[in-house]
């Protein structure tokens, strides 16, 4: 039988764990009774480096059911890096990723997992209403899957982290070493059979976002310069155009000051092309600096996460190494491990 693992990172999330938690163990339950999903199955909360008692929570409810199981990283390393490290290191024949605050609707999970029974090794959640949303953070959503689809990078509108993948897609998600981790990019690339669910967004219950405006754009970037060149192909095209619109404008300005009399002291011309030139340059200066700063990052291969302790059923004290640490220094490993 399937043994499913839920995966939910979480930053400072203490407002919104215990019931979070209370629901999805609910859920398990109801799935396990069904049959429908094995009695290993289990909850598997990230914290993220939070600053408030997230892990003590977690501790705590590891504590009083051995289906919550926990994973610690040394610091915050952000949505995307703590949802990898959930994925990479829980056991399980299929995850689920989720947020902490519910908003996406865990009843579309049997779905997801029907979709699994039927082939599918991953299912994208889709959100079809997001009426829960503010009209901002909707129609920049909208308009910014537009910008992505017209750039190329492959991606489903509406679906975020919310998704089901087989221990299969999983492994293949291993493969992609890179740093810059935009995942709902990444995802489409494995390939596989695949099935989409759509689901209503609802608002959070409890706590506020933690992502603010900037984790957002910061997100957005990502996603852009992740994924596609189609920015830098731009710049090679306005960079010509402009090219050939100056050279004509300065023929033209060389013929005005030979033939005629009307070359006056000259500020406009000289003042507004280099102002204008400058203006583009520094734009595509930035842009390139974008993808630099990324091959930079790359480059260095830093682990993308760091598991400082797991709590699991068979270890109830709670420290115990993953092998996912291998991958980065044995020798750490073997130090630490009796
Ligand atoms: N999150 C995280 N690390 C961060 C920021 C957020 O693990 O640095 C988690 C957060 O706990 C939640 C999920 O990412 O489970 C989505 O965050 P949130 O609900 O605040 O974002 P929103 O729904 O407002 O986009
Ligand atoms: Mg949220």
């Amino acid at each position: 039988m399937t043994t499913l693992n839920l995966i939910v990172p979480c930053y400072n999330e203490e407002e919104v764990l215990p019931e979070t938690c209370a629901r999805l163990l609910d859920l398990l339950d109801r799935l396990i009774l069904a049959g429908t999903v094995s009695e290993a199955s289990a909850v598997t909360f990230v914290d993220d480096g939070s600053r408030d008692r997230t892990w003590a929570l977690i501790e705590t409810l590891h504590q009083e059911g051995p289906r919550v199981r926990g994973i610690k990283l040394s610091r915050n390393r952000g949505h995307q890096n703590a949802l990898l490290a959930g994925l990479l290191s829980a056991p399980g024949d299929v995850l689920i990723s989720l947020d902490a605050d519910l908003q996406d609707d865990i009843e579309a999970i049997p779905r997801m997992l029907d979709a699994f029974e039927r082939g599918a090794e991953i299912v994208f959640g889709v959100r079809h209403k997001r009426s829960a949303d503010t009209p901002f953070k909707r129609y920049t959503a909208k308009a910014y899957y537009r910008i992505l689809r017209a750039f190329d990078v492959e991606i489903l509108p509406g679906h975020a982290d919310f998704r089901l993948m087989s221990r299969r897609a999983i492994e293949a998600l291993r493969g992609f070493q890179e740093v810059n981790l935009f995942l709902r990019g990444i995802i489409p690339l494995l390939g596989f059979p695949t099935a989409v669910v759509e689901y209503e967004r609802h608002a959070r219950f409890a706590g506020e976002s933690k992502y603010p405006l900037h984790k957002m754009l910061a997100l957005a970037f990502e996603g852009i310069t992740s994924f596609s060149a189609v920015p830098l192909k731009w710049s090679t095209w306005l960079g010509a155009v402009v090219s050939v619109a100056s050279l004509g404008f300065g023929v033209w300005a060389l013929f005005i000051h030979t033939f005629t009399n009307l070359a006056l002291p000259g500020w406009t011309s000289t003042v507004v092309p280099m102002y204008f030139l400058g203006g583009i340059q520094l734009l595509f200066l930035g842009l390139i600096g974008g993808y630099v700063s990324r091959i930079y990052s790359e480059t260095k291969q830093r682990p993308r996460f760091i598991i400082e302790r797991t709590l699991d059923s068979s270890h109830r004290d709670g420290i115990r190494q993953v092998d996912f640490w291998r991958q980065y220094d044995e020798r750490i490993v073997d130090q630490l491990l009796p």
